[in-house]
C-alpha cells in the first residue's frame, strides 16, 4: 500500500490514517498523503497490474487510502467488497463536436454507475474505509445522489445507515434512496444546514459521516475519474475537461489524479501542460464562479436557487483550492442559467443518445458556452464530465416537448404525418421546443 497518513493540506502537519478531517493546529482539510516508491514497479509494471485488476475502481488500490489487502467477514479482500463502481464509458462525441464548432470531444458518462452518479466512486472507497476502521453505521450530508449511493453501499456492505438530505429534493432521488432500507431523515432546510446538522451529529455519535469525519477518504475516490479517462485514452491525457463543482472536491481531485499519473511517467509528456480544467456550476447557485470572476482568493456563501440541486452547495468546502486550480491549469470556471442548463440538456440527449441529470446539462451549456466563446482551440482532446442521470431529474425536462396523440387509425396518423409523394422532409418536423437547428 502506497498511502502513509493524513496531511493538513494548508500546514503540512501530519496525522495517522483514522477518521479525522481538520488539523487541530490551524483547522486546515486533512487529505491523504502518499509514498509512491512503495509501489515498487516500473511503468509498465504498473500498468499491466492495474490492467489486471477488476473491471471496477479497485483495479486503482494502489492510489487510494484504503488498506485492503485483509480478507472481510464474506472472505473476500476488503477493499473488492461492496457495490462495485466506475470503469464507465469514455465516448468519442462528434456529432456534439461538429455541432459546437469542435474536433475532439469526448464524453465520461459517470451515470453508468450502479446508483447513476459518480458519488459511487467516492462512497466505495469511503464505506470499505469505514469498514477497515470498524464504523457500524454509515452517514452523509447530500444534495441527492450521495443520499443514493450511500444507501446502496451500506445494503451492499450489511452496514446501518442514515442519510440526511434537503426536505425540497426531488422526488425520484428521495424515492430511490429510501429503497434501500435507509433512514432517511428530511431537514427543513438547505444543504448547508444540513451539513452543519451533520457536522453537530458526527460529534455527538459514533458514526461514519462518508462526506465530513471520512471525507479524506472519500475525497480520493473522485481520482478513479482521472485515471479510467487517461487509460481509455490510452495512457493519454486530454488538453481540457469541463467539470461541474459543488463543494469543489471532484473538481480539484480529478486534476489530482492527472498530476499523480503524470508525475509516476504512467501517461503523457512531463514536458506538456496538465490538462486544462475548466469548473462549472448554475448561476443560481455560483460561489466558485462568482470568485473567479471577482479574481477573489475565497468563496462568498450564496443562498442556492437552481434547478441543478445536486450541485447547490451555497459554502463549498474545497472553493479556494478550486480557484487555485482554475488559475493555474489555465482553464477557469463559468456558471449558467437554469435556462441553458435544459437547452445543455437537449444538447446531449439529442446529439450523443445520453440522457444527463441537471449537472450534466450544466457541464454541456459551459462547455458550448467555451466554444461560442472562441476559449478552445479547434484541435483540443476535450473531456465532458456528464456525473449524473437524467432519470432523476425529470422535471427539469417538463414541457421542453410535445407528444401528438391521435386515434389508433392511419387516415389520422397520415393526416398529422404527411408523406406528401416519399418526400420524407416533410415529416421531419422537429417536435422539441429545445430542437437543434
Ligand atoms: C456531488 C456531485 C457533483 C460534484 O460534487 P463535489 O462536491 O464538487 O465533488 C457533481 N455532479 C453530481 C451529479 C453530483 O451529485
Ligand atoms: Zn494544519
Amino acid at each position: 500500500m502506497a498511502v502513509t497518513h493524513l496531511q493538513c493540506k494548508a500546514c503540512k502537519a501530519e496525522y495517522p490514517l483514522e477518521a479525522k478531517y481538520v488539523c487541530e493546529r490551524c483547522f486546515g482539510p486533512l487529505e491523504a498523503a502518499y509514498d509512491y516508491s512503495r509501489l515498487g514497479e516500473d511503468v509498465a509494471g504498473l500498468r499491466r497490474r492495474i490492467q489486471g485488476g477488476p473491471q471496477n475502481i479497485w483495479r486503482y488500490a494502489d492510489f487510494l487510502p484504503t488498506v485492503g489487502g485483509q480478507p472481510g467477514p464474506s472472505g473476500r479482500l476488503a477493499s473488492r467488497a461492496g457495490l462495485p463502481a466506475g470503469c464507465t464509458p469514455l465516448i468519442r462525441a462528434d456529432r456534439l463536436a461538429r455541432h459546437l464548432g469542435l474536433r475532439e470531444v469526448w464524453v465520461k458518462n459517470d451515470a453508468a454507475n450502479p446508483t447513476h452518479s459518480f458519488k459511487d466512486r467516492v462512497v466505495s472507497v469511503a464505506s470499505v474505509r469505514a469498514r477497515e476502521l470498524g464504523f457500524e453505521v454509515l452517514a452523509c450530508a447530500s444534495t441527492g445522489n450521495l443520499a443514493n449511493s450511500v444507501a446502496a453501499h451500506a445494503a451492499a456492505l450489511g452496514l446501518e445507515s442514515y442519510v440526511l438530505i434537503p426536505a425540497d429534493l426531488e422526488e425520484q432521488k428521495i424515492l430511490a434512496t429510501g429503497i434501500y432500507g435507509t433512514k432517511v431523515v428530511a431537514v427543513d432546510g438547505d444543504y448547508d444546514d444540513v451539513n452543519r446538522l451533520c457536522t453537530e451529529i458526527s460529534a455527538e455519535r459514533d458514526w461514519a459521516f462518508v462526506n465530513i469525519n471520512l471525507r479524506p477518504y472519500y475525497a480520493e475516490g473522485s481520482k478513479t475519474l482521472a485515471y479510467e479517462i487517461a487509460e481509455q485514452l490510452g495512457w493519454e491525457l486530454p488538453d481540457r475537461c469541463v467539470v461541474p463543482i459543488a463543494s469543489g472536491s471532484l473538481y480539484t481531485k480529478l486534476a489530482k489524479g492527472f498530476e499523480e499519473w503524470r508525475e509516476l511517467g504512467l501517461v503523457g509528456d512531463p514536458a506538456r501542460p496538465l490538462p486544462r480544467m475548466n469548473g462549472a456550476q448554475a448561476e443560481g447557485c455560483a460561489p466558485v464562479a462568482n470568485a473567479y470572476a471577482a479574481g477573489a482568493e475565497v468563496c462568498q456563501p450564496v443562498k442556492a436557487k437552481t434547478i441543478a440541486k445536486s450541485l447547490a452547495i451555497g459554502s463549498p468546502a474545497d472553493g479556494p483550492y478550486a480557484l487555485d486550480l482554475a488559475r493555474e491549469s489555465g482553464g477557469g470556471i463559468d456558471s449558467v442559467t437554469d435556462e441553458e442548463i435544459r437547452q445543455g440538456i437537449a444538447l446531449l440527449a439529442q446529439t450523443t443518445g445520453i440522457f444527463t441529470e441537471t449537472a450534466g446539462g450544466v457541464t454541456t451549456a459551459v462547455l458550448a458556452k467555451l466554444a461560442q466563446r472562441g476559449d478552445i482551440d479547434p484541435d483540443e482532446r476535450v473531456v465532458l464530465v456528464i456525473t449524473g442521470e437524467g432519470l432523476k431529474t425529470l422535471d427539469a425536462v417538463q414541457g421542453t416537448f410535445q407528444t401528438t396523440q391521435i386515434t389508433p387509425s392511419y387516415e389520422q396518423f397520415e393526416a398529422v404525418f404527411p408523406e406528401a409523394g416519399g418526400d420524407r422532409a416533410a415529416t421531419d418536423a422537429p417536435t422539441s421546443a429545445l430542437a437543434l437547428r
